[in-house]
């Protein structure tokens, strides 16, 4: 540096007393604007680089706030797994040891059937955990599906939720439509969304009604599944689709099932919406990328 400063120093000296004013005026513009040029690279590659890091930063800090959710996520998971299925089987357990004790045939069918429901109530939890799982860990797999017959299959595995077979379920959609998604992922969304119409329908009213109305527009596949059941109150309208989130005493169920169809609805790159009203019904109406690939 001090070199370079020594040599230019000379350099205009000389040129002074060569009384060469006009060449040292054009050199000292050049190397002006040679340091002027360095200084604008210097501060423009230091900008670049402030901002990757910053970008750098963001990323860490959502990555960092997105783990913290999934920590406080297993902890809860770990408490419920444990408390939901020693539940069943603690109560299991005690059912038998009454049979048992008791020479009453009217006792041992009760408690033949307190066991079927704690059975029941135990597969449809691990069946929510197996859907949680398969979600984050399998890849989407992209095929043509047959929206009504998928419906029509789904209903088929419920029917034995409608026992006094009150229930008027209607569809509203072309008979051939096709879209392309992920069959396995979509039967589960219209499994958990189907079977909750059927749970929480409002056996006050004379009757009971679920209408499914499906359609495809601009590369979106939309659907909706709505019922005259006891609706959602307000305050829990965003709550619902938590992990173990009940609403309601009326459930038997794990506080599973609307948060494992939020999560695949995520992972489609779709959105769920509910509209509801206590006492009147609830509609649940999703929007996916056919391809599972577009953002909606
Ligand atoms: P679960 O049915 O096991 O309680 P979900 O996650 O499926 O769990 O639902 C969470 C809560 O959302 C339910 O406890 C219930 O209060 C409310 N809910 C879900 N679907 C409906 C519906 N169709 N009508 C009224 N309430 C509903």
């Amino acid at each position: 540096m001090m070199f370079f400063f020594l040599v230019g120093y000379g350099i205009s000296i000389a040129l002074v007393v060569l009384n060469k004013i006009e060449v040292l005026l054009a050199v000292t513009g050049i190397v002006f604007f040679i340091g002027a040029l360095f200084v604008l690279l210097v501060v423009v590659t230091a900008k670049s680089d402030i901002e990757r890091i910053k970008d750098a930063g963001d990323i860490l800090e959502s990555k960092n706030k997105e783990l913290e959710k999934i920590n406080t996520e297993l902890d809860l998971f770990a408490y419920r797994v444990s408390h939901d299925l020693r539940g069943p089987i603690a109560s299991i357990r005690g059912l038998i040891e009454i049979a048992r004790s008791s020479k009453s045939k009217e006792e041992n069918d009760f408690c033949l059937e307190k066991i079927s429901s704690s059975t029941v109530k135990l597969d449809g939890f691990i069946q929510d955990i197996l859907d949680l799982s398969r979600n984050s860990r399998t890849e989407i797999m992209i095929e043509p599906v047959d929206v009504r017959s998928m419906v029509m299959e789904v209903m088929d595995s419920l029917r034995y939720m409608d026992h006094d077979q009150r229930i008027n379920v209607s569809l509203n959609g072309m008979d051939s439509l096709i879209v392309q998604t992920d069959p396995l992922r979509l039967k589960i969304i219209l499994t958990n969304l189907i079977a909750n119409a059927y749970k929480y329908q409002d056996c006050e009213k004379t009757a009971s009604t679920i209408e499914i109305s499906y359609s495809k527009d601009k590369g979106v596949f939309n659907f909706s599944i709505k019922d005259n059941g006891i609706g959602v109150k307000d305050e829990y309208k965003e709550k619902i689709f938590e992990m173990f989130f009940r609403g309601t005493d009326k459930s038997i169920g794990t506080g599973l099932g609307l948060y494992v169809v939020k999560e695949i609805v995520e992972k489609l790159k779709g959105k769920i919406e509910v509209k509801s009203e206590l006492h009147e019904g609830s509609e649940f109406i999703i929007n996916v990328p056919i391809n599972g690939k577009a953002s909606v």
